[in-house]
């Protein structure tokens, strides 16, 4: 923690922060990895914007009553005041420096903001290996280079964790009798990541990737200069971009068959796609579901014919041809809706059933790379069997490279190639 903030309590709040003319507190708590995340920013923002603003720290725990008073229900919560009242945005979760810079920057004046930034020193940290995306790939080949000291960076857009710390129950994972909450699984990969020396940039926007000189720009103040580089950055469903997708995928709206199904025991499911993947989901899903119906916008589909001849085996399966999902809404626990149109007669109708399913494709993680890679047909990165791309000293690992199956383990095992890999040149 920098000279410029100040840790308080509850009873120091009013002189501390309501009458000062411009404050920020940050809200945290022990054991948080956002928080942690968060107070690396928060220290270099401190000597930044500190000579203008107060910068203050609370510990929530230690202080509930003001932070139910301020209505703060989490950690790190970031709020801003100017005169004792609150201004601009209250920020949780995985905070980014340009948000926290943003609002302290609306705090000064022209002249202030202009003499603050010019505090702002670009810098260049070197390191061994650079690992971009922290989830089950990047975790496990960070966890393999630090136990061989290897000196690695991680860096993520979000939290590190990746897909699996959203995901409700991991029940495929080795090494657990019972299903695991996702997040704690991916709590635990990256616990162990950092104990054994990975270190983390967490919740940061990546700016310029150069591929050939492995530099990744970082918040557009650091630069991390490596000898070799890991793409991990894994791959995200194609949107249909549908009113209710957003809100309910993860808790309603499922994009994983393999993962999913099973909570369908007898229940009723809507499939929307008509591909390959959707068509052999949907076989996957049949060995649950009471009944399926595909919502699918041709009057044919396009996955290959074995796959169609297995599904015309199938006598649960209901196909709606020509029509599309228009928005999806929520009732309850297992109570979905799709808004589905007829695109012969425009007609609208609302099909109510337990759970959706979304297989209109993936998308690979890699537009932050430039197109110097090379890519599969489908745009996910090709490798050798050691996971290197086309540059040398450039890997890929997990979702966003190709492969037939996308699974944490088949991503903790390219991790684990990569990593080996890279240990036995350095
Ligand atoms: C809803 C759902 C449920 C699933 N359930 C299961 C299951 O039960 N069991 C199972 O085995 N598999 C499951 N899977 C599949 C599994 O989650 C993935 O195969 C696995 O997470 C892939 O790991 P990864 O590290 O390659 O990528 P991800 O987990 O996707 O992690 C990629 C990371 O990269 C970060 N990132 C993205 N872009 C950038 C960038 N430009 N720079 C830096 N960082 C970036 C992201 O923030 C993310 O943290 C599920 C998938 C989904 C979608």
């Amino acid at each position: 923690m920098t000279n410029y903030i100040k840790e308080i309590n509850a009873d120091e709040f009013q002189k501390e922060v309501l009458d000062k003319p411009r404050a920020v507190v940050d809200f945290y708590s022990t054991e948080c990895p956002p928080c942690e995340a968060l107070a690396a920013k928060y220290d270099a923002l401190s000597e930044i914007y500190g000579e203008y603003i107060t910068f203050v720290k609370i510990f929530r725990q230690g202080n509930r009553e003001l932070a139910a008073q301020l209505d703060v229900t989490g950690s790190p919560t970031v709020i801003f005041y100017k005169n004792g009242e609150p201004v601009g945005d209250k920020l949780g979760g995985g905070i980014l420096r340009s948000d926290l810079m943003r609002n302290l920057d609306a705090l000064l004046t022209d002249e202030e903001r202009e003499a603050a930034h010019a505090k702002i020193i670009p810098y260049e940290t070197e390191t061994d290996v650079v690992v971009l995306g922290g989830g089950p790939a990047g975790l496990t080949a960070g966890i393999y280079l630090a136990q061989a000291h290897v000196k690695t960076i991680l860096v993520d857009t979000a939290l590190p964790g990746g897909y699996v710390a959203t995901t409700h129950q991991v029940s495929n994972y080795p090494g657990f009798i019972e299903p695991q909450a996702g997040m704690m699984l991916s709590h635990y990969m990256s616990e162990q990541a950092k104990a054994n020396g990975v270190e983390f940039r967490a919740a940061v926007e990546v700016g310029n990737v150069d591929l050939e000189n492995k530099t990744v720009t970082v918040d557009g103040v650091e630069t991390i200069k490596a000898r070799k580089m890991v793409i991990a950055t894994g791959s995200r469903p194609r949107p249909l971009g549908l009113p209710g997708e957003k809100e309910y995928g993860g808790n309603g709206i499922s994009y994983c068959a393999t993962c999913d199904a099973k909570y369908f025991e007898g229940k009723e499911v809507i499939v929307i796609g008509g591909g390959n993947s959707a068509i052999e989901e949907t076989q996957f899903i049949a060995k649950f579901a009471k009944k399926i119906t595909i919502v699918h916008q041709f009057d044919h589909f396009q996955a290959n014919k074995v796959a169609q001849e297995e599904l015309k085996k199938l006598d649960n399966v209901e196909v709606l041809f020509e029509h599309e999902p228009r928005e999806f809404k929520k009732y309850g626990s297992m109570d979905m809706a799709v808004v589905a149109e007829d695109l012969t007669t425009g007609e609208r109708k609302e099909i109510r059933t337990n759970g959706i399913f979304v297989f209109v494709g993936f998308l690979p993680n890699i537009e932050a790379f430039g197109d110097k890679l090379a890519v599969d047909q489908w745009g996910y990165l090709t490798t050798d069997a050691e996971m290197e791309t086309n540059i040398p000293g450039v890997y890929a690992a997990g979702d966003v490279k190709t492969k037939a199956y996308r699974q944490i383990t088949t991503a903790v095992a390219d991790g684990t190639i990569a990593a080996i890999a890279i240990s036995k040149k350095l």
